[in-house]
């Protein structure tokens, strides 16, 4: 890293973390401070970052992760700037509960020691809206197209296409990238990787297709239901367990070829889906995405291939064979919904958990008898809901930590008062000249 920041003529660096929400937070350096922030002596007033500390105790330390040195592919040659993505400290040594990437990194352990290394590849979706004259964003979509539809009709193509090379140039490898099915709706795909390096390219990601938006006179948002009456924006996450190199989630022998340890860690995730939703989803908005009819789940369910159940098992097996998370989207902070979703699925292992039988007709039709027979359960309906679901659920809290989860629910539970207080535009509709 150091030889490269030499040869490349580096000139900034980017200490990046993350707050509670998952968004973005950095401190630039220049080259002659790195030294010193490797050996993680960078200080920083954490008072002011969301879900952080208290102002009696705000000093915080930065301590870069060397493998994620990277060059923006987009900084000119006389103002060269890499980035390294941190853990935050309390002090030199220890580090901070509420780091949600310290957060993570204790659930990789738990799987590390039950001899588990977790993979996880998300899919990104995410709408194009303008901007006006002074490239401030406007309620207007950027096309009228569909699902899989090609320009002129498709006219993100080309921001989507840069999207894509200066990931590229960021060391992903995107495996595909197309329209979605709402108008302006847009999706990459990158390949899995382990759960930590996913995490922090997932956070990568979103900066990326903003920033290149914003070059071509777009912006780019991750709300995950911008348009009423239209699909919203996911972050399916796919995940698997590996076990010395093989896929654990594999066995041909098997029904559905799916291990035991695969149908365990379901039944986990299928247990505790309620309080993830919370963190994976975590607006009031994400609820307005999981309704029946757009793509989204809406019950408590998995399937061996149906796009309404909460799980999905996509077709491919052997080293392929891995489950697909359908809730999230990305309002969530991927270091804690990653962190919230394997220790789900661990506790399923851990606890033989019994997978039921999975749903395969579309779970949007089940008439209400079918879905009492099935004993499905539903996600919760809006934000309060899962609030309250996340306080009964012990194993998720547990794997917050006291610090995050008491600062996450008062933080949501604020925004759900402020929400629930404020007439909406469709009040106005439906009541004010009608009585
Ligand atoms: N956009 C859909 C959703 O909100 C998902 C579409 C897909 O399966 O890719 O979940
Ligand atoms: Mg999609
Ligand atoms: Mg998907």
């Amino acid at each position: 890293m150091l030889s490269r920041v030499a040869e490349e003529n580096v000139e900034f660096i980017r200490l990046q973390f993350t707050d509670i929400f998952g968004i973005v937070k950095n401190l630039a350096i220049t080259v002659e401070e790195l030294e010193k922030a490797l050996n993680g002596e960078l200080m920083f007033d954490g008072s002011s970052i969301d879900g952080f500390a208290r102002v009696e105790e705000s000093d915080m330390y930065l301590r870069p992760d060397p493998s994620t040195f990277a060059i923006f592919p987009w900084s000119r040659a006389e103002d060269k700037t890499a980035r390294l993505i941190c853990d935050v400290y309390k002090t030199i040594d220890e580090p901070f509960e509420g780091c949600p990437r310290g957060i993570l990194k204790k659930v990789l352990k738990e799987a590390n020691e039950m001899g588990y290394t977790v993979n996880v590849g998300p899919e990104g979706e995410f709408f194009l809206f303008h901007t006006d004259e002074r490239n401030r964003p406007v309620f207007d979509i950027h096309d009228e197209a569909g699902y899989f539809d090609l320009s002129p009709t498709d006219k993100g193509e080309k921001a989507r296409r840069d999207m894509v090379l200066a990931l590229k140039k960021l060391g992903f490898r995107i495996e595909a990238s197309h329209h979605e099915v709402a108008p302006s709706q847009h999706e990459i795909d990158f390949q899995y990787d382990e759960a930590l390096k996913t995490a922090d390219r997932f956070v990568t990601f979103k900066y990326v297709v903003r920033n290149i938006a914003h070059e071509h006179g777009l912006y780019a948002t991750f709300m995950p239901k911008p348009l009423a009456g239209e699909n919203g924006s996911a972050m399916h996450c796919h995940q698997s367990l590996y076990q010395n190199g093989d896929n654990a989630f594999y066995d041909p022998q098997s029904d559905f070829e799916l291990s035991t340890i695969a149908k365990q860690y379901i039944a986990g995730i299928l247990k505790h889906a309620n309080a993830i939703a919370a963190i994976g989803n975590p607006t009031v908005n994400s609820y307005k995405r999981l309704e029946p009819g757009y793509e989204a789940p809406v019950n408590v369910a998995w399937s061996t291939h149906n796009r309404s159940a909460l799980v999905r098992v996509p077709p491919t097996r052997g080293n392929g064979t891995r489950l697909e998370l359908r809730n999230p989207d990305a309002t969530a902070n991927p270091y804690l919904l990653f962190a919230v979703m394997i220790k789900a699925g661990l506790d399923g292992i851990k606890n033989n958990l019994e997978v039921p039988e999975p749903i395969n007709g579309n779970v949007y039709e089940l008439t209400e008898k079918e879905r009492e027979e099935a004993q499905l359960t539903t996600l919760p309906r809006n934000l309060e809901e899962a609030l309250e679901d996340l306080q009964q659920d012990d194993l998720i809290c547990q794997a917050l930590g006291e610090h995050t989860l008491s600062r996450f629910l008062n933080i949501k539970y604020k925004e759900w008062q402020e929400y629930r207080s404020e007439v909406h535009p469709w009040e106005i509709r439906r009541y004010f000249k009608k009585f």
